[in-house]
């Protein structure tokens, strides 16, 4: 690396990092993809700071939270907030309004936007600072009450509404499955996703990115398309 760090190549936790994105590569060529498309995003949510200071030192970049207090605190501390120019954030939890200007502050990419009211309030809170910010739409397809999420016929309203804004940008979509024990299952909303992304397309929008697949099911998220698979536990362990 050119970074004046150091690789720490024989550590447990560069080991782990490197099964995954040998995972990732196999994936994708299986789905006759190009492994390149598909980014992988550390989520170090409860995880200390430390230990993400051994993944940058292992190579990772962008790192994903889902809190925002948690995240600023992360984010701003002297570890972490000398290697900012190189580092992207990205906000994967549910966002209430009232905290959208730090979402805008500190994130690059914001994968959880869900009403039209949200919308709104980054267009502000983004303008404000002179930013367009980044964002991906949620969406709920599974029928958990405990999902956050807009649903399916509500999706291109939202785009529509995100399109009239000056200062919010829709880079494509999300969706969080429900967690299944056989990982099979859990395919057909991923292929959903995907068809979803596909009518939009066809509406006119440009979705590049499918935010899709953690650590139980990320390559099967790969053959169906996804961009960013969001890991956690399989990179740092279970949290506590
Ligand atoms: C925690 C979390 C993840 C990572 O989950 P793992 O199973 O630890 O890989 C991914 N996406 C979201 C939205 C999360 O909250």
């Amino acid at each position: 690396m050119s970074n004046g760090g150091y690789v720490m190549e024989t550590t447990p936790l560069f080991n782990r990092i490197k099964d995954i994105y040998l995972r990732m590569t196999r994936a994708a060529m299986k789905a006759e993809r190009n492994p390149e498309e598909v980014q992988l995003i550390a989520v170090t949510k409860t995880i200390a700071i430390d230990a993400i200071r051994d993944a940058v030192d292992c190579g990772l970049r962008s790192f994903g939270e889902n809190r925002i207090q948690e995240a600023k605190k992360k984010i701003m501390s002297g570890e972490i907030r000398s290697w900012s120019e190189v580092l992207a954030w990205h906000f994967i939890g549910h966002l209430q309004k009232n905290k959208a200007k730090d979402a805008v502050q500190f994130f690059d990419l914001i994968h959880s936007v869900d009403s039209v009211e949200l919308v709104d309030e980054i267009d502000r809170q983004a303008g404000r600072v002179g930013k367009v910010q980044r964002v991906l739409v949620e969406v709920k397809l599974a029928a958990e009450e405990t999902k956050h999420g807009i649903a399916e016929d509500e999706l291109l309203p939202l785009l529509e509404r995100i399109r009239g804004k000056k200062h919010v940008t829709a880079d494509g979509l999300m969706t969080m499955p429900p967690f299944l024990d056989d990982r099979e299952r859990v395919r057909p909303y991923f292929v959903r996703l995907r068809e979803l992304r596909r009518r939009a397309e066809a509406a006119g929008f440009s979705l590049a990115e499918l935010s899709m697949g953690m650590s139980h099911d990320f390559e099967i998220a790969i053959e169906e398309g996804s961009t960013m698979v969001r890991i956690g536990t399989a990179i740092f362990g279970e949290r506590s």
